[in-house]
């Protein structure tokens, strides 16, 4: 499917509500903005992709176990973390459209702009030089990149200075400068650039026995570290070791549009790995790699991921990137993979005047390890799967279908067992094989309707296989069971019919792929 369309993500929102995969919340009030409730298939296959990260992450590693935090926490914590003080991002308004912007963001979608003529620079000559093509050399060369280089790393540069410096007043002027307009409206007309903290707060307790303002954490991460010392003791942990989390966590988004991508509410998986201070570049790169190889794993195709190294690095991080992937609205993170010293531990120390340390005894000392983050938000990887496996198809005879081609260990649906008339004992037959399968993958039982259309039916929420039960299986106890993708059909016998879909969608391969 072509990439880069905002009709293919409508396309997208529209399957996936028609389908009971996601709505929109609290659709009888007309909804709340940017909040998502998951469907019947929705929950399904979004528990799948927690579970496949889980069992790569927890049990795959001998070294990583998990733990299930409050989503309250102490309000020191976010004293200590830095996100009272510093979880903001700059806001800016349009004055005709009434439209509000991150201003961080309008600059880096300016910068992305730039890169893409360069990219058309370099794709170009591709095309011209063929094999001999030296993309390195190009770039350094061709007056035309370098120029628009030097243009990207002078905003950058600027950028970087009023962000670090919170210089609202020169972020706007160059904001004015650049003639960034309202993506919108092609408004120029611009308000002061100010701060927004992303926290939501409430209070615990009731007011009359004077309450205390606390926060709907903002990242699962802080619930590892403030149990670091907790699992390190009680499970006896060696560095290194990680802790896994996956849950909610909220943030009060400035502009929350494209669909599950950007939420008020969302979940993460967190994990956080504990290391010797001075192993933590390799255990960076480790995670890096391992990371990527998760994601390949799925078969959503190599080409739409990419790494992008982080050059503007946070205060707590001394090596951070991401890892894109190609959402319909182009190249966006989906997960973060950072080194964040021992910047949050030590914060912890400080703010709760408890140790945080590991007692390493080979040599006797303690100190607080460095840690590595892998942080990655389910709902983007379930947009990531539904929009890659979304697909539309014109068949040989004319007719078109819409097929989910979800990773077959993934699907809500595993297979549905479809009798071809409900007579002469095909739907009791079917019930039999249904009540077998469901002892080992989520299936379906499905009467009603011509067959073709049940078909179509699996196919929009992604069933891998349908079995279909005639008046053959009663004489010789064999079915048909159909491929979702290529729509092939082979008889096999009951018998084996429940050991062959279990063994195509067993999450097995893909953890030894790993
Ligand atoms: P962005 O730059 O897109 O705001 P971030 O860098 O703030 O993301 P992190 O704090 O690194 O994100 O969070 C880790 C992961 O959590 C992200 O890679 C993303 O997948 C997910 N995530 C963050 N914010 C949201 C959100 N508002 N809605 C859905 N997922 C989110």
């Amino acid at each position: 499917m072509a990439k880069n369309d905002d009709n293919d993500l409508k396309k997208i929102v529209s399957h996936a509500k028609e389908y009971g995969y996601v709505f929109p919340s609290s659709e009888i009030y007309d909804g709340l903005s940017a909040t998502y409730d998951y469907g019947q298939y929705g929950v399904e296959l979004k528990q799948n992709i927690r579970q496949y990260w889980w069992k790569a992450m927890v049990q795959m590693n001998e070294n990583i176990v998990g733990i299930d935090a409050s989503i309250f926490m102490h309000p020191t914590t976010w004293k200590a973390s830095g996100h009272v003080d510093a979880f903001n991002d700059p806001m800016i308004d349009n004055k005709d459209s009434n439209k509000r912007y991150r201003a961080d963001v309008l600059i880096e979608d300016f910068i992305a702009k730039i890169e893409a003529k360069i990219q058309k620079e370099v794709d170009k000559a591709a095309k011209k030089f063929g094999d001999s093509f030296d993309e390195a050399q190009f770039k350094e060369t061709n007056p035309r990149v370098l120029q628009n280089q030097e243009k990207i790393d002078t905003i950058n540069a600027r950028f970087k200075k009023d962000i670090e410096e919170e210089d609202f007043v020169d972020l706007k002027l160059l904001i004015e400068e650049l003639g960034i307009a309202d993506p919108v409206s092609g408004s120029k007309n611009w308000t002061e650039v100010r701060q927004f903290n992303l926290m939501f707060s409430t209070e615990l307790g009731s007011l009359a026995d004077g309450a205390s303002k606390i926060y709907l954490r903002p990242e699962t991460a802080q619930g590892i570290f403030v149990n670091y010392l907790n699992v390190q003791k009680t499970g006896r942990m060696k560095l290194p070791f990680g802790i896994a989390q996956t849950g909610k966590a909220f943030r009060n988004e400035i502009i929350a549009r494209q669909f599950i991508f950007r939420m008020r509410e969302f979940e993460q998986m967190e994990m956080q790995f504990f290391v010797k201070p001075g192993t933590e570049m390799e255990w960076y790169q480790n995670w890096k790699e391992k990371r990527m190889n998760w994601h390949k794993s799925l078969g959503l195709g190599d080409q739409n991921y990419k790494f992008h190294d982080h050059l503007n690095l946070a205060h707590y991080a001394n090596a951070a990137c991401d890892i894109e992937f190609n959402f319909p609205m182009g190249f966006k993170e989906l997960e973060g993979i950072h080194s964040r010293t021992d910047f949050d531990l030590k914060a912890h120390e400080e703010f709760s005047g408890k140790k945080l340390q590991f007692f390493d005894s080979e040599t006797e000392k303690s100190y607080v390890p460095y840690v590595v983050e892998t942080s990655i938000g389910l709902d983007r990887m379930f947009l990531a799967i539904l929009a890659t496996a979304y697909t539309e198809e014109t068949l040989e005879d004319g007719s078109s279908r819409t097929v989910l081609r979800l990773p077959k260990a993934l699907a809500p649906v595993k297979a549905a067992v479809l009798p071809l008339v409900n007579k002469d004992g095909l739907p009791e037959k079917a019930r039999e094989i249904l009540d077998e399968l469901k002892f080992s993958v989520n299936a379906q039982y499905d009467g009603k309707d011509a067959i073709g259309r049940r078909y179509r039916r699996q196919d929009a929420i992604g069933t891998p296989y349908c079995i279909t039960v005639d008046h053959q299986t009663i004489e010789d106890g064999t079915v048909t069971i159909r491929e979702r993708d290529s729509m092939e059909q082979k008889r096999v016998s009951v018998a084996e019919v429940v050991s062959e879909i279990e063994t195509a969608v067993d999450l097995k391969p893909l953890l030894k792929s790993l």
